[in-house]
C-alpha cells in the first residue's frame, strides 16, 4: 500500500505522547495514539479536540503494524511483544525527545544523570529565565518537550533526560550535554546489565561534534571512564570538587565554586549560593558551566544562585518542632541520594527509610549511617532488608503509616537533632508515588509543629 503522508503511532498517551500526538498532528503526520490503560479524560478531551485518532486499554497490533514510525513513551519497557514485533517489522522506535527535536532549531541543554537531573535542569532554567532568555523546561517536569515546540516559540530548551529518553534517540544532539553521575538505577529495565544503563546514558552525547559543548562529572569513576574510553569532539568541561586545574570547566578550592570557560573564569564563594550539600556543589558546577556557554550575565548567574533554594522533595527543610529540624527528602528512591543527604547532613540524625527495595546496597552507606545516624525509622510494608542490615548497629525501630514515623521520629529526637525522611526506596507500597509521600511527611509534620 503506498502512503502519502506519514504515519506515525504514538505509544503511551501520558504527558510525552499527547505532546508528540500533538506535535505530529500540527506538522500533517498521520497520527494513531494508542495506550493500553484507560486515558485520562483531560488527554482525551484534546485528542478529540485535534482530531488525533486514538484507542485505549489495548493495542490494535494490526494498525500499529502499518505506521512508519513508532513514538514511544519512556513507562512502556522496549521488550514488550509488540516491540519486539515492530522491530522484527523493521518499523523504528523513538522516544519523544528524538520525534521533537526534530521540529525544532532552538539551542538545547540535555542534562542526565542518576541523580540531580531535575535540580540541575531547574537551576540551569531559572537562570536563564532570570537573565532574560525566552526558555522552556522540559523532561519529566511539567509540559513535554513536543508539546512545548508544537505550541510555544522558545528559543531555548533545558531538557531533563532519562535513560529511557535516550534509548530511543538517535538523531538528538543537544547543543549543551550535561553527565552529572551514573550510579545503578532502574536496572530492572536493563536486564540487570550496568553496562546498559551505562551506554544509554552516554547515547546523549553519541551525535556531539566540535560545535557542542560536554559538561560531566570528573569525580564519577563511570563517567570518566566512559570520557576516556570515546573520541569526543565536543569541546570538553569536566567539573570536581575534588580536583582543580582543568582548562575549561569547573572546581570548588577553598569553599570557592570557579568557572572557567575560554572566554572567563567565574568565581562565586559557596557561602553565596543557597543550595546545600556536596551534591548540590556537583549540580551548581554544572548549572552554571551551562548558563555560561549560554553568555550569561555573571551578575545573574550570582543572583540566581543566591535564591535557588532548591526543589521540593529534595533534601528540602519542612519545620523546625521544639528544635527537632525535619527534613523532607523523599525523592532519595536510591542508595545514593541517601549516602549524599547523609553526608550533608551536621547534627545527629533520626533517619526514616524504607519503601519498596530496587535492590539496595546498603553497606555504600554503612559508614555514615555509624558515624551520624542515632536511630531508624523504618516506613514500608517489608522493612525485613533494613533491619537486618542495621538492626546490631542503631536501634530500628517499624511503622507503617506517615503519621506514626512522624510521632515516633519526634519522641526519639533531642533537641538539635535533624530528622530526616531519604527513603533509600520506591514509594509504591504505602503511597501514590515520591510526591506523595513527601507531601504526607510534610503534612504530619505541620500539624505536629502546630500542637506544640
Ligand atoms: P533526578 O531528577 O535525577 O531524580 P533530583 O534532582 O530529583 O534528581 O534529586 C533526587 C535526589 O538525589 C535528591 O533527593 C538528592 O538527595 C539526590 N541528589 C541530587 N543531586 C545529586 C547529585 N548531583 N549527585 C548525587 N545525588 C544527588
Amino acid at each position: 500500500m503506498k502512503k502519502d503522508t506519514k504515519h506515525i503511532a504514538v505509544l503511551g498517551a501520558g504527558e510525552s505522547g499527547i505532546g508528540a500526538a500533538i506535535l505530529a498532528k500540527k506538522h500533517g503526520l498521520n497520527v494513531l495514539v494508542s495506550d493500553n490503560q484507560q486515558i485520562r479524560g483531560s488527554y482525551k478531551k484534546e485528542l478529540n479536540q485535534n482530531s488525533i485518532s486514538h484507542e485505549e486499554l489495548h493495542h490494535t497490533e494490526p494498525t500499529i503494524m502499518e505506521a512508519d514510525e513508532i513514538v514511544k513513551s519512556p513507562g512502556i519497557p522496549d521488550d514488550i511483544p509488540l516491540l519486539k514485533n515492530a522491530a522484527s517489522n523493521g518499523i523504528p522506535v523513538i522516544s519523544e525527545v528524538e520525534f521533537a527535536s526534530r521540529y525544532t532549531n532552538a539551542v538545547t541543554i540535555g542534562i542526565t544523570g542518576s541523580n540531580g537531573k531535575t535540580t540541575t535542569a531547574l537551576l540551569t532554567h531559572q537562570i536563564l529565565k532570570n537573565a532574560g532568555l525566552n526558555a522552556g523546561l522540559a523532561g519529566n517536569i511539567g509540559k513535554s518537550f513536543a508539546r512545548q515546540v508544537a505550541e510555544e516559540n522558545n528559543a531555548y530548551y533545558v531538557l531533563e533526560i532519562s535513560s529511557f529518553q535516550l534509548d530511543g534517540a538517535y538523531a538528538f544532539k543537544p547543543d549543551v550535554a550535561v553527565l552529572l553521575n551514573i550510579t545503578p538505577d532502574h536496572l530492572n529495565r536493563y536486564g540487570g546489565d550496568f553496562r546498559k544503563y551505562t551506554e544509554s546514558k552516554f547515547r546523549l552525547i553519541q551525535n556531539l561534534s566540535k560545535n557542542e559543548y560536554f559538561i560531566y562529572c570528573a569525580d564519577d569513576d563511570i563517567v570518566q571512564e566512559g570520557v576516556e574510553k570515546r573520541t569526543i569532539k565536543a569541546h570538553t568541561f569536566p567539573f570536581s570538587v575534588e580536583n582543580t586545574g582543568m582548562e575549561t570547566g569547573g572546581y570548588l578550592e577553598n569553599e570557592v565554586l570557579h568557572f572557567k570557560t575560554p572566554a572567563d573564569n567565574f568565581t562565586i564563594p559557596v557561602t553565596e549560593t543557597a543550595l546545600h550539600g556536596k551534591h548540590n556543589m556537583y549540580n551548581i558546577l554544572a548549572a552554571g558551566l551551562a548558563s555560561k556557554l549560554m553568555d550569561v550575565d555573571n551578575a545573574k548567574i550570582r543572583e540566581s544562585l543566591s535564591v535557588f533554594e532548591g526543589v521540593e522533595h529534595r533534601l528540602e527543610t519542612v519545620a523546625s518542632v521544639d528544635g527537632r529540624v525535619f527534613i523532607n527528602d523523599s525523592k532519595a528512591t536510591n542508595i545514593i541520594s541517601v549516602w549524599y543527604a547523609l553526608e550533608s547532613m551536621s547534627n545527629p540524625v533520626v533517619w526514616i527509610a524504607g519503601g519498596q527495595d530496587k535492590g539496595n546496597d546498603y553497606s555504600i552507606v554503612r559508614d555514615l549511617v555509624k558515624e551520624k545516624v542515632t536511630a531508624i525509622i523504618c516506613i514500608g510494608t517489608d522493612n525485613s532488608k533494613i533491619r537486618e542490615y542495621f538492626a546490631e548497629m542503631k536501634p530500628v525501630y517499624e511503622t507503617g503509616a506517615m503519621k506514626d514515623a512522624v510521632h515516633k521520629a519526634y519522641k526519639i529526637a533531642n533537641t538539635g537533632d535533624t530528622v530526616l525522611l531519604s527513603p533509600a526506596c520506591a514509594s509504591f507500597d504505602l503511597f501514590d508515588n515520591y510526591e506523595d509521600r513527601g507531601t504526607q511527611f510534610k503534612y504530619y509534620v505541620k500539624l505536629l509543629a502546630d500542637e506544640k
